[in-house]
This record gives structure tokens, C-alpha cells and sequence, in this order.
């Protein structure tokens, strides 16, 4: 696995090695020089020394973290009264108080050594420039080293607030010094931490010339002052745990979608930032186990698999899940599809090993898809999507996991376009509907009608459904626009019901639809909506759609049934269904493409194919239609053949909703007889 190497330039590295020396070597001086200055001293100080001396040190014990912050080093409170020391009594105390702070602190933090070295040169630096505007202030000694001691005055705001400043702006400057080393430029890491700790900074600084108030009046005032803190310290807290919560999935505790999306975003926000990998894995049993032991075991099943997966991984890559049995995975420093593939093997082998729960062995498999950045894209939607694609192919192809490779996505270059322009054609009512009969072979039923999806673009005019369905497939559009045909078909057939036409409709729904939960719940709210019966809907699929993913497909295919819509097998014969799953299948009608229907007089062997279809669907239970008939001879051998229904431009081709309307009227209403229509050959 390859991390690049990070090329810092060298200008770059030279103010890195500066602020470092800077920093250890001159703040360590000041720190070796005060320990012998304030020697002498250290046994003449008042009680007031000593009490804000302990809050320094408690101060730096608890941090105050704030919202938003990565930083687990936050605010430190102890700021305040280290300037307080400073104002009262020169610049050595502080600088030892501050030292002692923070090396005990950092100590019982585990913080590395070199941090610690660090970060103390860079605190006693911080001071000693705070120090200097106090000393241009005529007050190199302190209040307490003026003979006749001073006390603060409303003017003394005049220096105070600029020492704050300055402090400020050395400190951040320090820091952003030697932020180098993670590939961010100085100025931008100085401006992000200026704006990002500037209110809890001035909060704290602002408190300074209270505690040297307090000190004047009497030390038994200070501590006092712990009751505000605290009041900053605990709504910090607070504001941290529910960010916390807002950005962590209360189960397993793993970042949520929003956490990942934002990491994403800053990290390609960087200019020439660091490649990384994008995984998207989604588990490919783990429906069944919710509903064959319950939930709860579902819920410890998947902290299980949170865990594993974790595990797996190195210390730097984020393990998100995005809901359901979604995770998702940030590989930082990942180049290379080979490097990605090494490590969703890791995964994938660590998920293997079954899982023993509840006294059952539970095995799972994940499907994974992998994204790649810079080199498939720098738009996080964009990678988010690729990787979403590679994974359903990998579902599809039972392949474990695929790389994205563009070549294979429908929706790559100028498709883009198109698929953000079908995003504002559903909303803005750019679809309609055509719908095309399907009428009864043997006796004269009412006929149905099939909706079928028409796009009129403004720009490019009418847009065939096979172009931009298997773009909506693999954009996660799919549910939209199904739900569109779903909402608009009910409607027309609701219209038609008021006029006093009862006619059945039928809709297709494509592989995207049947995997997620969200076609039954689309269908039921639809039928509700306009008041209709479930028997007046009939959902089309074709046998592509059950080969990726077995069990959830039932799932949805159960509940749809439970709910009374009827299911229809579409183009059927090209496809591969073993007859193991027709027998499963909650399916009552099987559509035989029309390619063998168009050509079933002509082409010899297809007479016999939809013969054995037809005598299948029979013996099965289910009925058979004809799609495609195109010509009488076609139709009369059909009916001969014992087939039920027919659709074909024999009969009509699709229509608009209006001459939808009058073909029904014609063909049901005043007491035509439809077969004789039709067998007069009237199309
Ligand atoms: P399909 O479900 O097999 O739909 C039948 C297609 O055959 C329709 O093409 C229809 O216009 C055409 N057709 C009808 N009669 C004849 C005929 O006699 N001869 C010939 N050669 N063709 C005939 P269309 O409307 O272009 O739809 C193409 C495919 O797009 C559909 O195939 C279906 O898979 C998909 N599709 C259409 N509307 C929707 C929709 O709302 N949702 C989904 N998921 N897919 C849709
Ligand atoms: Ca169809
Ligand atoms: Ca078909």
C-alpha cells in the first residue's frame, strides 16, 4: 500500500524548520532563564500568586473543546490567568507557570515528546510577545513591580487588548508554522484557526484583567471566577456531545454519512490534495437475518460487522455507515485501484468468518465499490455515485467488488449532462406518459393499457426511454421516476374511473426499483392517494431484475404481493430464470419479448419458442401476453396458440393520454364487441 510521499516545497520546509527551532530552542531559554529569575522570589509571594498558579494548572487539565473543533487539544482556560500573573507580576512567573501547566498537563495526556517540546516553546514564545507590548506600555515589571503597586485603570484597556492580539496572532503563527507537514500552506492553515478559535480566545482573554481585579480585592475572590468557566466549559461540552451526535450513527457509533461528506469535502478542497480511495460496501445477506431473528439481532449483527470492518483497517481510514447495511470507507493516501482492491480484500475476508450470535452461525457477504480520487473525479457526488455504480455492478456480476471504470458507466462524460438535465425534468414536468393496450385474445375482456415513459426534452426534443432509463438506473433517479409513472398512471386511471371506464394499468419497474424498500411504500401511498384498488395495478419486471440480489428482491416482491398488485414477467425468454424461481415468484403473467413474438410467423423456431412460453405460463398458473404484434397473421396465430392477451401496433401503438381516452371509449363503450373490432383488422 503507497501512501505519496508529501513534497513540501522548500520554502515551505524551510519556515517549518524555522518555527520548530524557534520555538524549542527559544522558548526552552525562556523557560531555563525564568526558572532562575524567579527562584529568589518564589517564597515571598502572596496567597493571591498561588491561587491563580493553581488554576493555571486546572486550566490546562480541562481544555475547553468546542463544537466543530478537530482539534482535541480545544481552548485553554489557563490562558486567562497566566495573563493575569503576567499583568501582575512580570513576565517570568507567567512564563514558569505556563511551562509547568502545560508539561504536567501533557504528560498525563500522553502526548508525544516532541509535541510537548513544542508546544511549550510555543506557549513561553506567545507570552513573551504578549510581554513586549506591556513592556512598550511602560510596565516591563508588572502592576505589582511599579513602586508604590498599581492597580488596573479603564485606560489600562489601551495595552490590554493589544496584548491579547499579539499573543493571538504569535500563536497562531506558530502553530500554522508547522502545520506544513500535513500538506497545508501556512496561510491557509493561519486564516482557518484564526477565525476558527477567535470567540472562545477572546472569551478567555477577555476574563484576564477580571482575575487581576479579583486578585486586588481580596484571593478569596478568584476562585469565583471557576463559575463562569465552568459555564463556558459545560455548554461546550454540551454543544460537543451533540454534534457528536449529530455526526455519529447512535448504533455502532461510526460517523454518519454527513461526518464522511464533510471529511470528503475538506480533503478535496485542499488544492492538490492527497489521492485517496472511496469504498462503498453494502452487505448482501443481512435483510434475511433481520427478518428471520429480529432486529435486535440485526442491530448486534451489524455493530459486529462495524467492528470488523474497523479492525481491518489502518488508524488513519474512516469507516462510516450511511444507514441500513450501507458503510462506507475513506482510504486516505490511496493512489492506486490495486492498492484499494488489497485492502476491500481485507474487509471482505475479515466479514467472512462467520458470525456467531444468539447460538446461530450467521455468514455475510459484502459487496464493494471502489472509487478513486483524483483519478475518477475530484466532485465528492460524482465519487459517491461511481463508487454506488460499482458496487451495484459488482452485486450484479456477483463479483465481490469492482473498481469504477468509467467505460462501463452509462453515465460518464456528456451523459452527465443529460442526467442533470432528467433531475429537472422530473420536477419540472418534462415526462409524460403514453399508454398502449393490451387487450384479451380469446373472449372480449376490457382491455388494459401498459404506461410507458416519454421525455420531451426542450432543447433536444423526444428522448427514447432506453437512453435515459439506464441513466436514472445508475443515478439513483430510479425511485423518483418510477414514483413519477407510479403517481401519474393512478392518476389517469382514477380520470377514467370518473368517466366511468374501469381499466387496468401497468407499470414498469426496472432492477433499482425492487431493491430498496421504498417501490411498496411509493405504491401503497399512490393507490391511497387516488382512492384506487391494488387490483387495478400491475407492476412489470423483467428477469434481468432478479438476478442481482435474491433476497431482497422477494422482500419487496412479498410485500407488493401482500398488498394485492399483481406482478408481470417482461420479456421474458431472453433472460435466464431457472425454473426454480418462476415457481417462487409471486408472478401471475409472463410477457414474451417481442422478438420472437414480430417474427413468429417468419422466423422458423419462434413459433415453437412462444408456444412453450405460453404452455409454461399455463402450466405455472399464470397467463401469457403477447408483446410486439405487428401484423394479423401474427395475432391469428397467436389465438391459435392459446395465448391471452396481445399488445403490438397490430392493435395500436402508445398514445397520449387524450387518444389514450378515445381508444378506450371506442373499444369498450357502446357496445362494440372488441374482438370483431379487432378481427376486422382495425388498428
Ligand atoms: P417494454 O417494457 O418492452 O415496452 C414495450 C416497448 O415496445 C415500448 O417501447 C413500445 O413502444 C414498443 N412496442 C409496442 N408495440 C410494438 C410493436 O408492435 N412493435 C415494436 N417493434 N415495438 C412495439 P418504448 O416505449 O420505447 O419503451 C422501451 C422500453 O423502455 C420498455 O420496454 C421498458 O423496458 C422501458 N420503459 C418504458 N417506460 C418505462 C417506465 O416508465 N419505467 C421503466 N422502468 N421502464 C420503462
Ligand atoms: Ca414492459
Ligand atoms: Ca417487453
Amino acid at each position: 500500500m503507497s501512501r505519496r510521499p508529501e513534497r513540501p516545497s522548500l520554502a515551505r520546509w524551510s519556515l517549518f524548520s524555522v518555527t520548530w527551532h524557534l520555538s524549542v530552542w527559544g522558548g526552552w531559554a525562556l523557560v531555563v532563564a525564568a526558572a532562575f529569575l524567579v527562584q529568589p522570589d518564589i517564597g515571598v509571594m502572596p496567597v493571591s500568586f498561588w491561587v491563580i498558579a493553581a488554576l493555571v494548572l486546572l486550566g490546562e487539565l480541562r481544555p475547553v473543546r468546542t463544537a466543530g473543533s478537530f482539534d482535541p487539544q480545544g481552548v485553554v482556560t489557563s490562558t486567562a490567568f497566566v495573563f493575569a500573573i503576567m499583568y501582575l507580576w512580570g513576565l517570568w512567573p507567567a512564563i514558569l507557570l505556563q511551562a509547568g501547566a502545560t508539561v504536567v498537563s501533557e504528560t498525563a495526556q500522553r502526548k508525544e515528546h516532541w509535541k510537548l517540546f513544542f508546544n511549550v516553546g510555543q506557549y513561553c514564545l506567545s507570552i513573551l510577545a504578549a510581554w513586549l507590548v506591556m513592556a512598550a506600555a511602560g510596565l516591563p515589571e508588572g502592576l505589582h513591580g511599579t513602586t508604590p503597586a498599581r492597580e488596573l485603570v479603564g485606560t489600562d484597556l489601551f495595552w490590554l487588548v493589544p496584548t491579547w492580539l499579539v499573543w493571538y496572532l504569535v500563536n497562531n503563527a506558530l502553530v500554522s508554522g508547522v502545520s506544513g507537514d500535513e500538506g497545508v500552506s501556512f496561510r491557509a492553515a493561519f486564516v482557518e484557526d484564526f477565525w476558527y478559535y477567535i470567540f472562545t480566545t477572546a472569551a478567555v482573554c477577555a476574563l484576564s484583567p477580571l482575575v487581576v481585579l479579583a486578585a486586588e480585592a481580596s484571593a478569596w475572590y478568584i476562585p469565583l471566577l471557576l463559575v463562569p468557566m465552568f459555564a463556558v466549559h459545560k455548554t461546550a461540552r454540551i454543544s460537543l456531545d451533540e454534534q457528536h451526535k449529530a455526526l455519529h450513527d447512535s448504533l455502532t457509533g461510526l460517523p454518519n454519512r454527513k461526518l464522511l461528506l464533510r471529511q470528503l469535502e475538506t480533503t478535496v478542497a485542499r488544492p492538490g490534495h492527497e489521492p485517496f480511495a472511496l469504498a462503498l460496501l453494502d452487505l448482501d445477506r443481512f435483510k434475511e437475518v433481520n427478518d428471520t431473528l429480529g432486529h435486535h439481532v440485526g442491530d448486534q449483527l451489524l455493530e459486529l460487522v462495524a467492528r470488523r470492518i474497523t479492525g481491518a483497517l489502518r488508524p488513519d481510514d474512516v469507516v462510516a455507515r450511511l444507514g441500513g447495511d450501507e458503510f462506507a470507507i475513506f482510504l486516505p493516501g490511496v493512489e492506486h485501484g490495486a492498492d484499494a482492491v488489497e485492502i476491500a480484500q481485507r474487509v471482505r475476508g475479515a466479514l467472512e468468518e462467520p458470525f456467531h450470535l444468539e447460538d446461530v452461525l450467521l455468514e455475510l457477504e459484502a459487496s464493494i465499490g471502489i472509487t478513486l480520487s483524483p483519478q475518477h473525479g475530484d466532485d465528492v457526488e460524482q465519487l459517491m455515485r461511481g463508487a454506488d455504480v460499482a458496487m451495484y455492478l459488482a452485486k450484479e456480476l456477483h463479483a465481490d467488488l469492482e473498481v469504477y471504470d468509467p467505460t462501463r458507466d452509462h453515465n460518464s462524460t456528456d451523459r452527465l449532462g443529460l442526467l442533470a438535465a432528467l433531475r429537472r425534468a422530473i420536477d419540472n414536468d418534462e415526462l409524460e406518459l403514453h399508454y398502449q393496450p393490451i387487450v384479451d385474445l380469446q373472449g372480449d375482456e376490457t382491455p388494459r393499457v401498459e404506461a410507458l415513459v416519454r421525455w420531451n426534452h426542450p432543447q433536444r426534443g423526444f428522448i427514447p426511454p432506453d437512453e435515459f432509463i439506464p441513466l436514472a438506473e445508475t443515478s439513483g433517479l430510479m425511485h423518483r421516476l418510477t414514483a413519477f409513472v407510479i403517481d401519474t398512471a393512478l392518476g389517469q386511471v382514477a380520470e377514467w374511473r370518473r368517466m366511468g371506464l374501469v381499466t387496468e394499468v401497468a407499470v414498469n419497474v426496472s432492477a433499482r426499483d425492487l431493491h430498496g424498500s421504498e417501490l411498496a411504500r411509493t405504491v401503497s401511498e399512490a393507490l391511497a392517494k387516488h382512492r384506487l384498488p391494488a387490483a387495478l395495478l400491475k407492476l412489470e419486471l423483467t428477469e434481468r431484475t432478479l438476478t442481482a440480489d435474491h433476497s431482497r428482491v422477494l422482500d419487496t416482491l412479498e410485500a407488493l404481493e401482500a398488498m394485492d398488485v399483481s406482478l408481470s414477467l417482461d420479456d421474458f425468454g431472453t433472460g435466464f430464470s431457472s425454473m426454480f424461481m418462476l415457481k417462487r415468484l409471486p408472478v401471475s403473467e409472463l410477457k414474451v419479448d417481442r422478438s420472437f413474438v414480430t417474427s413468429l410467423t417468419t422466423v422458423e423456431g419462434d413459433l415453437s419458442i412462444v408456444r412453450t412460453i405460453i404452455d409454461l405460463a399455463h402450466s405455472l398458473g399464470m397467463t401469457a401476453v403477447a408483446e410486439g404484434v405487428e401484423t394479423k397473421d401474427v395475432w391469428d396465430a397467436l389465438r391459435s396458440l392459446g395465448c391471452d392477451t396481445a399488445q403490438g401496433w397490430f392493435v395500436s401503438r402508445p398514445m397520449a393520454a387524450e387518444q389514450a381516452t378515445a381508444w378506450l371509449f371506442a373499444n369498450v363503450g357502446d357496445g362494440r364487441p372488441l374482438h370483431l373490432v379487432r378481427d376486422a383488422g382495425i388498428a
